[in-house]
């Protein structure tokens, strides 16, 4: 190594037919450092190491660079790059071409197949150190991009996902219910179907944070929101906390005797939690009123109206004792 240059981590491959011309590409390479070198002596030997074979997994060999003679038998030097180029994986590989020829054709057929650079024969060490190194940085740099941008995907899924679920129950918030139910209706609106709405309330759920204090109603909140959840099966149907102790769950195309069989399970599932509540009048449990309601929705009708319903369904459903599901016909005029 000269000039102290530290030992670097890039790997190359150098691919040419001259053993002689393999040799001292590698031996450049070596005194500046660059020691995890592959040399082949043919294009097909290259596509054998980047796993470009058919029946082979592209990549399996991660380089970065690539040295290409131009002028080889059988597969030429433009062929392969074209080749190694138009398999996505090796789209960010730089790739120099290293020719005895530099006609103003014949480069720019080099960068037309894929080149980012040429190096003439026979090879000047100045010349190939300069040209290896920013072909390197090149790749660091949009090694590094690629990086920031995928962890920029990350985020921003994580962010979405944060910003359409409840931070206490872990199911879907408020904000990510008006957007489905919205959606939903429109869906409903185009294809005649019906759209199903429950709305269910904790009982006497005052009682039971002063008897036990807010904590264990947090997590009283929580098992409630997961036997909801369980409860529902179909992949569009959305359980959802409404506000404070109150849950919301959209059922797309499906029918309101559909919807109060469901909220019937739901009533039982959180009955069946046990958790004791002192102040509920009947059971002494912890449970839930739910109203049901459904609709084939209008064109121009927005879904306010079967939220509406289905609040006062479950307005009668505490009035008359609790612990139980209502529901009401509701009508195509539903706006
Ligand atoms: P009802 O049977 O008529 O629904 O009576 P209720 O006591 O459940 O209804 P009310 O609206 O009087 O009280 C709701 C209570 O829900 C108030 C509050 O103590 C509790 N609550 C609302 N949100 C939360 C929360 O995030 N955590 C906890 N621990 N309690 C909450
Ligand atoms: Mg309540
Ligand atoms: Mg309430």
């Amino acid at each position: 190594m000269e000039n102290g240059e530290k030992a670097s981590v890039h790997r190359i491959l150098i691919v040419d037919d001259s053993p002689k011309a393999r040799l001292l590409i590698e031996s450049m390479l070596r005194i500046q450092g660059y020691n995890d070198l592959t040399s082949v002596e043919s294009a097909r030997q290259a596509f054998d190491v980047l796993g470009l074979q058919p029946g082979e997994e592209p990549g399996a060999n991660d380089f970065d660079l690539i040295l290409m003679d131009l002028l080889m038998p059988e597969v030429d030097g433009l062929e392969a790059c074209r080749r190694i180029k138009s398999s996505p994986q090796f789209a960010d590989l730089p790739l120099i071409m290293v020719t005895a020829e530099d006609s103003a054709e014949s480069v720019k057929e080099a960068f037309d197949a894929g080149a980012i650079d040429y190096i003439k024969k026979p090879v000047n060490r100045v010349e190939l150190m300069a040209r290896v190194k920013s072909a390197l940085r090149l790749k660091q740099e949009t090694d590094c991009r690629k990086a920031r941008e995928l962890e920029l995907v990350v985020l921003t899924e994580k962010l979405r996902k944060l910003s359409i679920v409840d931070g206490l129950t872990g199911i879907a918030n408020r904000r990510n219910f008006d957007d489905e139910i919205a959606r939903a209706w429109r869906r409903a609106q185009r294809e005649s179907s019906s759209v199903a709405l429950i709305i269910a309330d904790i009982d006497h759920f005052k009682s039971f944070n002063d008897r036990y204090g807010h904590l264990a109603g947090d997590d009283c909140l929580r098992r409630v929101a997961e036997v909801l959840a369980l409860s529902v099966k179909r992949p569009f149907d959305l359980v959802a906390r409404y506000g404070g102790e109150e849950f919301a769950v959209l059922l797309p195309d499906t029918t309101e005797a559909g919807a109060e069989q469901v909220a019937e399970g739901m009533r039982k599932a959180v009955e069946g939690l046990n958790i004791a509540n002192p102040h509920a009048n009947a059971t002494r449990r912890v449970t839930i009123s739910a109203g049901v309601a459904a609709a084939v929705p209008n064109a121009g009708s927005q879904p306010a109206g079967l939220i509406a319903v289905a609040d006062g369904c479950l307005y009668r459903a505490k009035r008359e004792g609790r612990n139980r599901v209502r529901s009401a016909t509701t009508e195509v005029s539903c706006v």
